[in-house]
């Protein structure tokens, strides 16, 4: 039986302060411990950029899938990388829904990225709701057209700040259900 935990690989270099920030976020929502892994144990090829210097996430996602060191839970792996998605108009994070991999790119998540002032409390805040998200799609949930509710669906950054990080009534009973 696999131990239920959520893996987390850093991809590029990622801020240890911030994977203890999102590690906590995880706990709190889902009540999943986490652990690390580096992301040479994960990566057989090195991902080729394309499309504007930019990744294709579910050629990520699917990369990730066949190089996933024996039996994994939930993976979340966490990228500096600009992401886009043929499939998704995402560019801040994908996950195989009620499946295995997600992943989140930071690259959009800064105020700097928009010519703006760096503000790390925003910053650490669009992290924390992107990975709930995307954890979120792993247990299976769908997007929700309830804009305050952390599955509704981020096309912008505004609409990640607009929204909570918390869960609708409806999406509340569903992952409550999904995580027993
Ligand atoms: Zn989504
Ligand atoms: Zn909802």
């Amino acid at each position: 039986m696999i131990e239920k935990k959520i893996t987390l690989v850093p991809i590029g270099d990622i801020d240890d302060s911030l994977l203890e920030y999102i590690s906590q976020s995880i706990k709190t929502t889902f009540n999943l411990n986490t652990h690390l892994i580096p992301c040479q144990d994960l990566i057989g090829c090195v991902p080729e950029p394309v499309f504007g210097g930019r990744y294709n996430s579910t050629t990520l996602l699917k990369q990730f899938h066949e190089c996933l060191p024996g039996k994994i839970f939930k993976l979340v792996a966490i990228t500096d990388l600009d992401l886009y998605s043929p499939i998704f108009s995402c560019f801040f994070g994908e996950a195989q829904l009620g499946g295995c991999c997600a992943l989140i790119s930071l690259h959009r998540l800064g105020q700097e990225y928009y010519g703006l002032v760096e503000d790390k409390a925003l910053f650490l805040s669009r992290c924390e709701k992107e990975v709930i998200h995307e954890i979120s799609h792993l247990f299976g949930l769908l997007h929700c057209s309830d804009n305050n509710c952390i599955m509704y669906p981020s096309n912008n950054i505004i609409d990640t700040d607009v929204k909570s990080s918390s869960f609708c009534p409806s999406c509340n009973s569903l992952i409550e259900r999904a995580l027993v």
